[in-house]
């Protein structure tokens, strides 16, 4: 059985800060093996309160695009609950750069509790058990960022992190079913500011020339749940001729159906 689940779909700091929606990140599941993206605010507890639940014990690995607090909050006790409170080494954890330099977020007195700390580089081919890990060119973001690419036996999964909008994402994140970071619903028409997050448009322009199997919407601001999510899937599947999901907290998808 080959499934993803959001453990939340929160993105911008009102959404998260108030829990308008969940920040646990995203649970794979491909080829029987496990593991967790981008584990925010709540990650452990929305593990527990999942139904059925999900045992972070089981985890393979867990995997940052990015150091951003709604991104890796959950990260050391993640780390504690995939290794039994560090008594059972085990699992990989998958960090940038800059999340072990100067001011690192993981936790030294984890480091020999795992199997495996990856500092990965832009462009480079990763392994957990069969799965491949494919990290994108960097990312337009205010801290090193990469997106990735996942490949299993039926197919290919990507996941377009927080980034400004640049052509080549087009090229970076080819896959069958693409996950897309969609903060705001279009840049603030006051503000001379681009800002580093994808818009609802800019998504639209990527699953139209990226032609995946299916896209998924996930990571939501203010101005996107003021959007009306729902409304905005149906909107996307129409302009692009692919089917599009604005993800909610709890979504699972079955990928065997799909692939
Ligand atoms: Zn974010
Ligand atoms: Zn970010």
């Amino acid at each position: 059985m080959n499934k993803i689940k959001f453990l939340g779909t929160a993105g911008a700091r009102f959404v998260v800060t108030r829990q308008l929606r969940a920040s646990g990140g995203i649970w794979f599941e491909l080829d029987d093996t496990r593991f967790l993206l981008d584990p925010g605010p709540g990650s452990l507890v929305k593990c527990f309160s999942s139904r059925p639940k999900k045992d972070p014990f089981t985890l393979d690995a867990i995997i940052l695009s990015h150091r951003h607090i709604d991104h890796s909050s959950d990260l050391n006790i993640m780390v504690e609950a995939m290794t039994n409170g560090g008594f059972k080494k085990r699992g990989s954890v998958f960090l940038p750069p800059d999340a072990v330099e100067k001011e690192p977020i993981f936790f030294k007195y984890l480091y020999p509790a795992i199997d495996e700390l990856v500092i990965y580089e832009e462009k480079s081919r990763y392994k957990i058990k069969n799965i491949d890990i494919l990290t994108s060119r960097k990312l337009i973001h205010p801290v090193e960022t990469c997106g990735f690419e996942f490949k299993f036996s039926k197919g290919s999964i990507g996941y377009v992190a927080d980034t400004r909008f640049f052509n080549e994402l087009v090229n970076e994140f080819k896959s069958d079913v693409l996950i897309i970071n969609t903060v705001r619903y279009d840049h603030d028409p006051d503000s001379s500011k681009i800002i580093d997050h994808l818009t609802f448009n800019e998504a639209i322009h990527l699953i139209k020339e990226i032609k995946p199997k299916l896209a998924v919407l996930t990571h939501f601001g203010m101005t996107m749940l003021k959007n009306k999510p729902h409304e905005l899937a149906e909107k996307a599947s129409r302009q692009t001729d692919i089917k599009v999901i604005c993800a909610s907290d709890g979504l699972e998808i079955d990928l065997d159906k799909i692939l």
